[in-house]
């Protein structure tokens, strides 16, 4: 009866009943970074921006989506920080952070709002700050926005996007949130990058930037 015993138990670990059916492993974290494509660049780049691309670049990497699974994503930054960008995904993805999309803004023409309310995660776009005709930040690939819905700009009772409404209280942790002490927040710091939503005029949760503009 004990062999019996021994056996069903082995059978019982092999289909492992009482716990959930094992995930294949995830594949590990890849990055590569390239010279930007024209598609890339189509309608986010004009004449007079202040980079030119040769010296933008295009970093494709693993992130993890809300459906808890692996994805490639794509984002458009300044040559002199891809390697950086490279090791804040990879502490993302290491910690299974999600990120619901993360195309070129020229996948929406260039148009932030559109980038924006598609809960887009992206970096260059060749713009001013909103409501000023001071270059972004973006228009020299050195800020990103991450999970813009989940993270939304807000200046006094305006909200970007508008789909962020539903984010407005910062209080109680959801999935892809930047929060003080979180891990998107701590990612981006461990390379230097500073983050909006520490601006007291307004604040602007989906950004990070190599100098907190
Ligand atoms: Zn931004």
């Amino acid at each position: 009866m004990r062999l019996v015993a021994v056996v069903i138990a082995a059978a019982a670990a092999a289909v492992g009943v009482g716990a959930a059916p094992a995930a294949a492993p995830a594949p590990g974290y890849s990055a590569t970074v390239s010279r930007v494509t024209w598609s890339e660049l189509r309608f986010s780049y004009r004449a007079g921006c202040p980079v030119p691309p040769a010296r933008l670049r295009t970093v494709r990497l693993s992130h993890w989506g809300f459906d808890g699974r692996p994805h490639e994503g794509k984002l458009v930054v300044n040559a002199r920080v891809a390697r950086d960008v490279v090791a804040v995904f990879r502490r993302l993805y290491a910690a299974g952070f999600p990120i619901r999309r993360m195309v070129p803004v020229s996948a929406y023409r260039g148009s932030d709002d559109a980038s924006m309310a598609a809960d887009n995660t992206s970096g260059f776009n060749c713009r001013n700050v909103s409501g000023t005709s001071r270059w972004s930040l973006h228009a020299h690939g050195l800020a990103i926005d991450v999970n813009p819905v989940e993270n939304p700009y807000v200046r006094g009772t305006r909200v970007s996007p508008l789909a962020g409404r539903r984010h407005l209280d910062r209080g109680s942790y959801r999935p892809g949130y930047a929060v003080e002490g979180g891990v998107l927040v701590r990612a981006f710091a461990s390379v230097g990058w500073r983050w909006g939503g520490r601006w007291t005029e307004s604040r602007d949760y989906q950004h990070f930037s190599t100098t907190g503009g």
